[in-house]
């Protein structure tokens, strides 16, 4: 089983195999358990539709997954193991819920935060070496700029890499070298804009169990639909994946060589383009005239959505004409329209 291809693992991993049992695990909502079996109480001992879940992505990113309420449930985890004094080095474009989490803590007392530009190679090997903890998004939100994870690795800092861009079939971390891989599963994983789960894997059995442990303590767990529509999601992501990147290559060269376009950010793979108008006014008009695009906050789904991202709390510090486009599986000549007469 551990030699099938990701593409084959996104499809069997995490189905029962036992005769008489349902070719996919079912949503189960239990909260209690006749006492004496492998569950007692669901906030501690998990689920069967949750463990389904956390074998099949902990199948692709190879390692143990624990599954939470949300990503920024998995992200809040993540930093509940580090002490108070730890000193955090993120990206200085990133995920404006995780810096918020890390600023919130920072006046708390709990955390030092630095800030290093993602492609400050030099800044970030130095962070390796004097921190307690690489927080890496390759690529990052929103910008799209990439960083190399496995030179950071085995160094003073630990390196926790949010995955949630690239998906589990894009890049697996853990093989770099990082300690902890985070996903927002309401994004790729998920797939359809329709449910909210985050999920934390490392191939480190005790501190999967340290990250379980803060899953019981705070209480961060996922529903049961939401599991079980998150492995449903799963079940497609290498053929949404490959058909989304495809369409976003196309629309990021497009993009490029439209006069009214000025810098397009997509790194050469996935399925995100940031792109840039001149300023906020044009942005918001270019937002305001799609039609078949949707202008809406969130990505990873079927559906495309775009929005200005500076107009979002928490990240006025982007370029105020930036626009981050998440490409969704509608006809890539049918979006190219849709774009045409917007930038128009
Ligand atoms: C959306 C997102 C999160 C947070 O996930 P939620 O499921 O919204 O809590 C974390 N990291 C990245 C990169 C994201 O895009």
């Amino acid at each position: 089983m551990t030699d099938w291809s990701p593409r084959t693992k996104a499809i069997v991993a995490g189905r029962p195999t036992g005769a008489g049992e349902p070719l996919n695990t079912p949503i189960v909502p239990a909260s209690t358990y006749v006492a004496g079996g492998e569950f007692a109480y669901s906030r501690e001992d998990g689920t069967p539709t949750w463990n389904a879940l956390e074998e099949a992505i902990g199948a692709l990113e190879g390692g143990h997954a624990v599954s939470f309420a949300s990503g920024i449930g998995a992200v809040a985890a993540v930093l509940d193991l580090f002490p108070a004094g730890t000193e955090v080095a993120v990206p200085t474009f990133s995920y404006a819920g995780t810096r918020g989490l890390l600023d919130h803590a920072a006046k708390m007392g709990r955390l030092q935060v630095r800030r290093v530009d993602p492609a400050d190679t030099e800044g970030w090997a130095r962070a390796a070496a004097e921190t307690d903890l690489l927080w890496i998004e390759s690529p990052t939100n929103p910008t799209l700029e990439l960083i190399d994870v496995a030179p950071l690795t085995g160094k003073r800092a630990k390196v926790v890499v949010d995955n949630t861009f690239a998906s589990p079939l894009g890049r697996q971390p853990l093989s770099h070298g990082a300690d902890i891989v985070v996903h927002s599963a309401t994004k790729l994983i998920g797939g359809h804009s329709d449910l909210l789960l985050g999920l934390t894997i490392t191939a480190d059995e005790g501190l999967a169990g340290e990250l379980r442990a803060a899953r019981t303590r705070n209480g961060a767990t996922p529903g049961a639909l939401e599991a079980w529509l998150a492995l449903r999601g799963l079940r497609t992501l290498p053929v949404r994946l490959a058909e989304q990147s495809r369409t976003a290559a196309l629309l990021a060269e497009r993009l490029a060589a439209h006069p009214a376009v000025g810098k397009v950010g997509y790194p050469g793979e996935g399925t995100m383009i940031a792109f840039e108008m001149p300023d906020a006014a044009s942005a918001d008009r270019v937002c305001a005239s799609v039609r078949l695009i949707v202008h809406a906050t969130s990505l990873g789904g079927v559906e495309s959505l775009l929005e200005r991202r500076a107009a979002w709390s928490g990240d006025a510090h982007v370029p105020a004409g930036l626009i981050r486009f998440s490409v969704g599986l509608e006809d890539p000549e049918d979006l190219w329209r849709d774009l045409e007469q917007a930038l128009r």
